[in-house]
C-alpha cells in the first residue's frame, strides 16, 4: 500500500502533467519551443456538415489543421509536426473518407505547419505555398519561434505551386482563395478563405487565446502584423469562423477587435521610440494590460514587437 505521502505526490504529478498537456494543446507555452514534440492525440471537430463540404478541424498535431474531402483525396491546410504526421494523416483520411491528401496548403514554413509535407509529397500530393515559404523549405533555418535549426526539407516535401501575392482554386465544388500577409509572423504567410463556408484559416499571424508570435529572425515584425489584421478584417464578416494558428477558434469580430488593438499598439510603440525606450521599457509600460485577462501576460510579445520596430528603423 502506498503511504498517504506518495499518493499525494503521485496525484500532484498526474495533476501537473494534465495541466502541462492542456497548456501545450492550447498553445500557451512561451516560445522558443523545441519542434521534436512527441506524437499527440488528435481531436477532430466538424466545422461544416457533409452537404456543405464537410470541412473538418484537427487539433493536437502541433498546429490547427483543416481538411476538406475531395474525389482524388483530401485538401489539407498545414500538416502539424513531423513527429505527429502519421497519426494526423490517419485522422484526416478517416474523417474525410479519403485514402490520401491530394492538395496541401502550407500557411508558412515553420515545423508545426510543414511536418506532413514529406508524406504528402511522396504520395504525389500537390503542395501550395507562398514563394518565400518554398525558399525556406529548401534551406536550413533558425527562428525566434523554435530551438535549433529546421530544414532543408527533401525536394518532394517542398511546394510545387507557389504564389507571390494571391491565388484561388476550386476543390470538390468549393471555391478557395488564398492571399499573402507580408512580413507578419514570417515573411511567407498565407491565409486561406472558404467564402461559401464562411471559414477563414488565418495562419501564423493569428494565435488562439494568446499573443501572436513574430519570427523576427525571418521577416516578421509588428508593422506587418498590423497590416495582416487590416487585410484579414476585410476578408471576414462578424460571425465568420476563424481558424487560428493553434489553440481556440476566433470570430471575424475578434479579428476586427484585435486589429484595433494592434493599430493602437503600433502608434504607442512609436511614442516609446521617440522617447528612447528600450524593449524592456516598452514591456514595463504595460500598454496591453487591459487585454491580459483574455490573452495572457504580454511582456514577451511587447519586447519582441518593440525589438522588431528597432530592427526596422534603427540602422546598425
Ligand atoms: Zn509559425
Amino acid at each position: 500500500m502506498p503511504t498517504s505521502n506518495s499518493l499525494t505526490r503521485r496525484h500532484f504529478l498526474q495533476g501537473g502533467l494534465k495541466v502541462l498537456v492542456a497548456a501545450s494543446a492550447a498553445g500557451v507555452l512561451a516560445p522558443p519551443r523545441a519542434f521534436a514534440a512527441p506524437a499527440a492525440a488528435i481531436t477532430t471537430t466538424q466545422l461544416t456538415p457533409k452537404e456543405m463540404g464537410g470541412l473538418t478541424l484537427f487539433q493536437g498535431a502541433g498546429c490547427n489543421v483543416v481538411a476538406l474531402p475531395g474525389p482524388e483525396g483530401a485538401l489539407m491546410i498545414d500538416g502539424g509536426l513531423a513527429a505527429n504526421s502519421k497519426v494526423l494523416l490517419r485522422a484526416v483520411t478517416a474523417a474525410t473518407g479519403t485514402r490520401r491528401v491530394d492538395t496541401l496548403i502550407n500557411t508558412h514554413w515553420h515545423p508545426e505547419q510543414t511536418g506532413s509535407n514529406e508524406a504528402v509529397g511522396r504520395e504525389g500530393g500537390l503542395i501550395i505555398s507562398h514563394e518565400v515559404t518554398r525558399l525556406y523549405e529548401g534551406r536550413k533555418a533558425t527562428s525566434t519561434c523554435y530551438e535549433g535549426a529546421y530544414g532543408p526539407l527533401p525536394v518532394k516535401a517542398r511546394a510545387g505551386k507557389t504564389t507571390r501575392d494571391a491565388g484561388s482554386l476550386e476543390f470538390a465544388g468549393q471555391h478557395i482563395d488564398y492571399g499573402y500577409l507580408p512580413a507578419s509572423h514570417t515573411d511567407g504567410d498565407l491565409y486561406v478563405h472558404f467564402p461559401e463556408l464562411d471559414v477563414l484559416v488565418a495562419g501564423g499571424p493569428v494565435a488562439g487565446g494568446r499573443w501572436p508570435l513574430l519570427d523576427t529572425h525571418n521577416g516578421g515584425w509588428l508593422g506587418g502584423l498590423v497590416r495582416a489584421y487590416e487585410k484579414l478584417a476585410t476578408v471576414v464578416k462578424a460571425d465568420t469562423r476563424v481558424v487560428t494558428a493553434d489553440g481556440k477558434l476566433l470570430t471575424g469580430a475578434d479579428i476586427t477587435r484585435h486589429r484595433d488593438i494592434y493599430q493602437k499598439l503600433f502608434k504607442q510603440m512609436f511614442e516609446y521610440f521617440n522617447h528612447g525606450y528600450g524593449p524592456s521599457d516598452a514591456a514595463a509600460a504595460r500598454p496591453l494590460k487591459e487585454y491580459e485577462d483574455e490573452l495572457g501576460d504580454a511582456s514577451a510579445f511587447l519586447a519582441g514587437s518593440y525589438r522588431s520596430i528597432l530592427q526596422a528603423y534603427v540602422p546598425d
